[in-house]
Parts: structure tokens; sequence; C-alpha cells
């Protein structure tokens, strides 16, 4: 008994000592970076360990290539090719903790994370595929064979709590399913890699289920319907590695089924599809998609998901129709996570009014929090934009130097010079100052008045657009953070951010796969080095190529680099694993 006593007694005491240094700061200041995704990995890649004791907390303790899970669901590539474990990403120097961060104390700097232990649920022995692969399943006998019981028994983790002196929130996004019904229950999401797994059993489940002796034609041929919802880069991307995967490897084992039943359909409900890139490329790729046998529903809403059909409704009509299906993927967008709302809360929304995600200033500094602590980036962080007119009154006065009331050219060259970096919009002005000026100046006076600046100002607030929720914006929000914070910790430097750059994105272009080895590739909005060139839309085979070469070297690793060559030679020689 007291041998027991003792041992209870020292790991207490081992218990409390971790807690104490997890609430407790040593002599660097701590950064808790919240999240393992685009945002996060090249923040703590960059950040520089020697002036601070880093700490990552994330559920997920791998990173994931997102851009490839469409080739994951289908088997092209394998699942093991797309993530890469956090630990060997960023080293020992980083400490890692996997768990979720589920609430953040803004006044006292700390951050509370999950407990995750024992829970036990009850679920349709149908829903088996959806449940996480570290799950232990057990035949629920009360149940019998239609549910499972769940136990998650080996894992106990406490609940903790842990100081921080800045916090980096980049815990990215969720799937919104807007409160369609039936949807978290019947479709499938295609962000994560276990959702890319399900698709990929239940694709090989849908043809083995319509192979089984006397099956009706129509349930075959319902069973072989694959409905995609949402004419995105996810949706798109995905219709279209399905589409190969049957014309290129179904098509051999099941030829019946594919002349006969097989149809994939995609439904979105604006007027076209990839709606963010140029018309140009809309056009191309619904009339590319028509060749590769995916048919395009577009102004049609999806208004409810059953276990057997989609129920869409047409623009203009009030009539539901029915669609029967058997697997259908949601890729409708996404929507804030639990825990960013929760924040938002927190902070106040009358400071934080965006539901899309965490309002930050310029230098990604979270709006609200006065000491300027905590950080939010990637799919959870919009940029506040500051409109020009908003300010209009101001910017006038200070730049009309000799008090005129009218603005000269180099006047108004200086208020483009000097305000270019708060105001990122003013960009459009630079190549053609002097064009935009005599523009204004109806009167050919020389000069402009406050109306006549007005108008050219407005242009510029026109251009105005919230940064994409893509991992390229991630990625350089996040290495800015880390240059950002290494700043702030050089011994020479006396304030706080202010005079570090703010925030300023470079876009070098989207690109999608469209399938049929095409891809598209829009330009539009690219600077600086690729507007001079005022490069168009690209599609077809060879930006299909650039397509491939891209994202084999943004892989981040020599190992990851290997296998993606290797899973793209295996496809091709010996075609895809059509197994589960
Ligand atoms: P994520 O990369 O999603 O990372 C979020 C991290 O936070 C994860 O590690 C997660 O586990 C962790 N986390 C979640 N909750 C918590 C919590 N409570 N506490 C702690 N950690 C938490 N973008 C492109 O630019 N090009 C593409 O080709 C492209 N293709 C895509 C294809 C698909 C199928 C999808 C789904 C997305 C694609 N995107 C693409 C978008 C891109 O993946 C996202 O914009 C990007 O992942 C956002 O990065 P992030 O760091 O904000 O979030
Ligand atoms: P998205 O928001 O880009 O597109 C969703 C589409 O679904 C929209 O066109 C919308 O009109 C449609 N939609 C919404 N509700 C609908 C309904 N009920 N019925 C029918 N259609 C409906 O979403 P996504 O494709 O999931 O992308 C999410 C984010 O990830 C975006 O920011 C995107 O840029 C990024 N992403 C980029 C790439 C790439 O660059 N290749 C690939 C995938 C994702």
């Amino acid at each position: 008994g007291s041998v027991y006593g003792y041992k209870l007694y020292r790991s207490r005491q081992w218990y409390n000592e971790m807690r104490d240094s997890e609430l407790t700061i040593g002599q660097k200041p701590r950064v808790v970076v919240l999240g393992t995704g685009w945002g996060a990995v090249p923040l703590l890649k960059h950040i520089d360990t020697s002036k601070y004791e880093v700490v990552c907390v994330s559920p997920r303790n791998y990173f994931l290539m997102t851009p490839l899970l469409p080739s994951v669901s289908v088997g092209t590539v394998e699942t093991r090719t797309v993530i890469e474990p956090i630990r060997t990403l960023v080293g020992p120097r980083i400490k890692y903790i996997e768990t979720e961060c589920i609430n953040v104390n803004p006044k006292e700097k700390i951050i509370t994370c999950s407990a995750d232990g024992t829970k036990e649920i009850t679920v349709a022995a149908s829903d088996r595929d959806k449940l996480p692969l570290e799950q232990n399943i057990e035949d629920n006998k009360e149940g019998g064979s239609s549910s499972r019981k769940i136990r998650d028994s080996a894992r106990t983790r406490p609940k903790f709590d842990m100081k921080y002196d800045y916090l980096v929130v980049a815990i990215g996004s969720e799937n919104n399913t807007f409160g369609i019904p039936g949807v978290e229950k019947h479709a499938h999401f295609l962000k994560e890699v276990l959702d890319a797994r399900r698709i990929r059993s239940a694709i090989s489940d849908a043809f083995e289920s319509a192979m089984v002796p006397s099956q009706t034609d129509e349930e075959k041929k319902r069973l072989l319907h694959f409905v995609v919802v949402g004419g995105g880069p996810t949706g798109v991307e995905f219709a279209a590695e399905l589409a190969d995967y049957v014309r290129e490897d179904l098509k051999r084992y099941f030829p019946r089924l594919v002349e006969n039943d097989v149809k994939i359909t995609l439904i979105e409900a604006l007027d076209h599809v990839l709606s963010m890139m140029d018309k140009k490329i809309s056009d191309y790729t619904e009339k590319h998609f028509h060749r590769e046998n995916i048919e395009v529903l577009i102004n049609t809403f999806v208004k409810g998901i059953k276990q057997r059909e989609v129920i869409v409704q047409e623009k203009g009509s009030t009539e539901l129709k029915s669609i029967p299906c058997a697997v259908v993927v949601w890729a409708t967008g996404i929507k804030a996570r639990p825990l960013t709302n929760k924040l938002r809360e927190t902070i106040g929304t009358d400071k934080q009014n965006n539901r899309m995600g965490l309002l930050t200033d310029k230098y990604l500094r979270v709006k609200g929090v006065d000491d300027g602590t905590i950080y939010a980036l990637g799919d959870c962080a919009t940029i506040e934009q500051q409109k020009l007119l908003d300010r209009i009154q101001l910017l006038f006065e200070e730049s009309d130097i000799h008090k005129r009331g009218a603005l000269t050219l180099d006047e108004f060259r200086s208020l483009i010079e000097n305000k270019i970096n708060e105001y990122p919009q003013l960009e459009i002005f630079q190549k053609g100052i002097e064009k935009s000026f005599y523009e204004a100046d109806k009167t050919k006076s020389g000069q402009i008045t406050l109306e006549a600046l007005r108008s050219v100002l407005e242009k510029a607030d026109k251009k105005l657009r919230s940064l994409p929720a893509t991992a390229q914006v991630a990625t350089q929000e996040g290495r800015y953070v880390a240059d950002l914070l290494n700043y702030m910790a050089h011994p020479t430097t006396t304030t706080t951010s202010e005079r570090f750059k703010p925030f300023n994105y470079t876009h070098l272009g989207s690109l999608a796969y469209v399938g049929g080895d095409a891809a598209v590739i829009d330009f539009s909005g690219s600077k600086p080095l690729l507007d001079i060139f005022s490069l168009k839309p690209l599609s077809g085979r060879g930006s299909y190529y650039l397509w491939k070469s891209f994202y084999f070297t943004e892989q981040f690793t020599t190992r990851t680099k290997v296998l993606l060559a290797f899973d793209w030679l295996r496809s091709n020689i010996f075609g895809r694993d059509l197994s589960r």
C-alpha cells in the first residue's frame, strides 16, 4: 500500500512539475503556434528558436499537401506521399504537442488544450468508414450488426493550460454545409487525408456492389452515379480525377458498367464553374468536361441530400428534383472553425465583425487584442481592408501642402507614393500616375479638386478584395509572421513592429487540374514579375506539365518528391489500385 502511495505521490509531483513548466515561462519569450498546416509550417521553419521558445499545438501531427488530395481520393497518389510528420519537418528545436486548443484567454495569455481520452459512441454499421483509423471497433451486443460501439480506450490525455507571450492562430477552416440537411450524414468532404481515403473506399464499394449478381439495372445506375457538389477548384479537380480513373483503369475491369451505367455530375449554383478564375478558363473547363463525359449542371442549387438521392432546385424554378446516386462529394467552400468564432466572441464581435474569420491588421495582429500578442493567418484570418474613401478628407488635406484646395501633379504623386504601404490598392496607379492625374483633371487646370480625387480613389477601392483562402496566401503569411517576430526579437528593435513593412501578398497565379492530362492556369492579378508579360490564361497539356512540375517542386522534402515521382510512374505503368 505504502509503495503504491509513494508511486502515486511521485507521479503527481512529476505531473505538477510538467504542469508548472507549461504555465510558467522560461527566459526566452514563448511563441505558441496553433496548427500544422500551410500557414504554420513555414512559420515554424523560419522562426529563430535562439530568440524564442516555440511550441506547436495541433491535433494533426503531420503537414498535409492539400493540392494532391483529389489524386489520393482515386489512388493516383498514395496517402503517405502527401503527408510529412511535423517532427521531421521542423526538428527537435520546436516542441510539438498533439492536442486541440479549445480556448484562448487573451487577457491572461493562456490557452486551454482539450482532454482526449476514453469515449464511447454508437454508430450505424454503414457509417464505419467514416471513423478515424485509430479507433477500435467492437460489436455492440444490443445493437446487433446494425450498430457498432467505438471505444477509444488506449489513449488518455489530460486537459491542460499553457501560457504564451505570443500566440499564432493558424487553425485553418472547416467545410461549409450552409446547414443543408443530410450533408454531414450522407456526403463526403474532401479536406483531410481520411476524407480522401473514405472516398476511395466508397468508389470501390459502389463498383463492387454494382457487380453483385441480380442487381437491377436501375440500381446499378444509381450506385454508379457520382455527384460532386460545388464547381470551385476542389469540386472541379475531384471530378477530373474521377473521370481519369474511370477512363484509364475502371474501364478495363468493369467495361460494361463503364459503358452503360457510370455517370459523373458536377452541380454548381452559379452560372459557371471556377467562377473566381478568368471567364475563358471557366468556358474552357465546361467544354473540356463535356468531352470527358462529366455532366455540368450550372444554375442548380443543392437543397438537400438523402441516403440515395440529391435534391436540387434550378434557378428561377420552385420545383425540387431528385437525382438518384450513391456517392456524393461536397465541396461548396469553407467556414470558420468553432475556436475561431469563440475567440472572436471573447474579443468582442464589435471589433471582430467578420464571420469569415479573425480580422487582423496589416501586420497580421488580431484586431481588438490591444497588446498585439495574437497573430492570425491562413484560412482562419482576414486582413482588414482600409478604404481610401473613408479617409479621403484627411488624405486630401495632408497632401494639399500649399493649401490651395486642390492637388498639383507633384502633390498627387507624393500622396500615392507615401500612402502605398498603408493602402496597397494604390498600386493600380503606380505605373501611370500622370495618366490618372490628367484623366481626373477634366478642366485642364493642372490641379485636381477633392471631388476629382474621390473619383480617382474610388477606382482603387474597387480593386480591394480579401485574399483568397489558399495555400499560397497562408504560406506567405506564415513566412511573414516568422520574419516579423524575428525582427522584433532583434536587440536593436526599440518599438514594436511599426517600422517593419506591412504584409504584402504576391500572387503568382492560380492553377487547377481539369483531367485528361490538361490543367488551367490563370495569371490575372499576379504581380509583380508575371504582370509585365501580361500573361494570358493557359489551358491544355502544356499547363498540365506546368501543374505537375509545380507540385513536384513544391513538395517539402526529398522523401515526398521521390514518393510522388514513384506514385505517378506506378499509376502510369500498372494502373491505380482498385481495392479499398
Ligand atoms: P490548414 O492547412 O488547414 O491547417 C490548419 C491546421 O490547424 C491543421 O494542422 C489542423 O489540424 C490544425 N487545427 C485545427 N483546429 C485546431 C485547434 N483547435 N487547435 C490547434 N490546431 C488546430 N490552395 C492553393 O493555393 N492551391 C491549391 O492547389 C489548393 N488545393 C487544395 C485542394 C484541396 C482538396 C483543398 C481542401 C484545399 C486546397 N487549397 C489549395 C487550399 C489550401 O489547402 C488552404 O488554403 C490551406 O490549407 C490553408 O492553410 P492553413 O494553414 O490556414 O490551414
Ligand atoms: P469555393 O468556395 O471555391 O467554391 C464552392 C462552389 O460551390 C462555389 O462556386 C459555389 O457557388 C458552389 N456552391 C455553394 N453552395 C452550393 C449548393 N448548395 N449547390 C451547388 N453549388 C453550391 O470552394 P472550394 O472549391 O472547396 O475551395 C475552397 C478554398 O480552397 C478556396 O479558397 C479555393 O481557392 C481553395 N482551393 C484552391 C485550389 C487550387 O488553387 N487549385 C484547389 C482547391 C481549393
